[in-house]
């Protein structure tokens, strides 16, 4: 191989000797992979073909003593460092054109204790693996909506799913995170040890460390009523002004999202995805007025498995599409607002286009705000506009179009953003990642990075910045 070129963590180019990069895979019980390795372009690809970039050097991690190694050589030789978990990110933080991809992905264990209701997991395992472990015991904790997507980097940021009404977030159910800091030191962070550390992981994304253990609270999770009503979208206006005074004074059990979307026949609608967590008679009762409002043209609302609504629409979100997306936090959903959204869907360019507004109230609202880094406690509405096609042609045209629906928004955002929705730092710039926070929690961060990661040795991600 000889001298390998690698990218520094500013940005510069230097070089690796054959005995540095040979000493570094004898060190790992993981595989390290290099360009024109078996694997290696598997291993660099990740969920948005948007983002395609070629590490010098992907450390697949086989344990945490691993990890230690990759952040030890990393800071010794001044490499440019990400860190994969699940690679759902749209941002594609994950990977990086010529620096050390920490590759987490096959880091897979998973440990239940049915008695504690309590899970430890490694940062590869995705929503989809973790539930099946802890719904053998008809257990759960509150993940992300699509199975595919990793546990950690979803955590890390909060993590908004169909049990948050009634169990919060899943940042909220951590009870402690294992980490390895910038400085190589491996830490437990919860709510007795390395408090300052465990508020930042909940909420503050990559920027501290790279979590090696997950350990959850579960909850009981048995059967739940999920499914969706389907309006056309000459209704969107009515339903949604209806959905806004609905949720107002549902229980904590329903947790609903309305999303703009097109059918398989290739008509726009709106649906209201929806998830009743508790009896399910009297989760019949709470949703009659939202079932018989329209009424809906389609509603396949019926008692599934928690795992089966959890895959609801999984088919929509296949791997290895264009991604782009678009979010803003509204504190309420306006007429006006509603008129924006209903108006421009009608020119949706592509049917795989979706606008989510989701509901946000329940257990996941009434967490204090600095409790966690997390700061979005009072925001009720979020919009997501998710952007996702096959063929790299159309990206011009799509990508402009959530953008101009995203711009059309802006008159009713409450400034806020949910920092695991955020797109790439070249399109959104610093003074969103800041803008996700809050100027009080950003102040924090920035004060937990000065002591965690003073030289932004983690910086591939939505960065906090330390101080020079
Ligand atoms: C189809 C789809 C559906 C989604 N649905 C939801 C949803 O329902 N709810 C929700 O809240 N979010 C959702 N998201 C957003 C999701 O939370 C983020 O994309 C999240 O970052 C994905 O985590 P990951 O581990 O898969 O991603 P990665 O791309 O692997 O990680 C993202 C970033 O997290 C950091 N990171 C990852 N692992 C670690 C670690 N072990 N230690 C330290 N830092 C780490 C890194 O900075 C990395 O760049 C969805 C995303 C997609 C693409």
């Amino acid at each position: 191989m000889g001298n390998l070129g690698v990218t520094t963590r500013e940005g510069g180019k230097r070089v690796l000797t054959q005995a540095e990069v040979d000493g570094f895979r004898s060190d790992l019980r993981g595989a390290l992979l290099l360009p024109g390795d078996d694997g290696y372009d598997e291993a660099r690809r990740i969920y948005n073909a948007m983002i395609d970039k070629r590490p010098a050097l992907i450390a697949r991690c086989a344990g945490a003593e691993d990890v230690v190694r990759a952040v030890t050589f990393a800071r010794d030789h001044d490499l440019l460092v990400s860190v994969r978990g699940g690679g759902h990110n749209i941002a594609g933080n994950a990977v990086s054109d010529g620096g050390l991809m920490i590759d987490l992905s096959g880091m897979k264990s998973i440990q239940v204790d049915p008695a504690e209701q309590t899970a430890r997991a490694e940062p590869g395992v995705t929503w989809a693996e973790l539930d099946k472990e802890t719904q053998a015991h008809g257990l759960a904790t509150p993940g992300g909506t699509i199975p595919s997507t990793g546990i950690a980097g979803l955590t890390l940021g909060g993590g908004i799913g169909w049990l948050k009404g009634k169990y919060g977030l899943a940042c909220d159910n951590l009870l402690s995170v294992e980490i390895v800091t910038a400085d190589g030191r491996q830490l437990t962070a919860s709510a007795e040890d390395n408090a300052d550390l465990f508020w930042g992981v909940r909420g503050g994304g990559g920027n501290f460390g790279i979590v090696t253990s997950f350990e959850y609270r579960l909850h009981p999770v048995g059967k739940v009523l999920g499914g969706m009503a389907i309006h056309p979208l000459e209704k969107a206006k009515d339903v949604l002004a209806h959905f806004r005074t609905f949720m107002e004074g549902t229980p904590d059990e329903l947790v609903c999202t309305a999303v703009f979307l097109t059918s398989p026949d290739g008509d726009p609608v709106l649906a209201i995805a929806v998830c009743y967590h508790g009896a399910l008679d009297e989760g019949e009762a709470v949703l009659k007025p939202l079932r018989e409002f329209g009424p809906p043209a389609a509603d396949n609302i019926a008692p599934m498995d928690y795992t089966a609504l959890q895959s609801m629409i999984e088919a929509a979100f296949p791997s290895g599409w264009q991604n782009y997306w678009k979010s803003d936090a509204l504190n309420d959903l306006s007429d006006e607002a509603i008129e924006v959204m209903a108006e421009r869907f009608a020119t949706v360019p592509a049917p795989t286009i979706a606008v989510i507004v989701e509901y946000t109230a329940g257990a996941a609202g009434r967490v204090p705000v600095d409790a966690t880094a997390f700061p979005h406690r009072e925001t009720r509405y979020n919009i997501l506009i998710l952007g996702t096609w096959p063929d790299a042609a159309d990206n011009e045209r799509n990508i402009g179009w959530v953008r101009g629906l995203w711009q059309a928004l802006q008159p009713f955002s409450s400034g806020g953003v949910y920092v695991n929705y955020l797109a790439e730092a070249a399109d959104e710039g610093a003074e969103r990642i800041q803008a996700a926070y809050g100027p009080r929690t950003y102040g924090r961060l920035v004060a937990l990075k000065n002591k965690y990661d003073p030289t932004n040795l983690f910086r591939l991600n939505q960065n906090i910045k330390p101080t020079p």
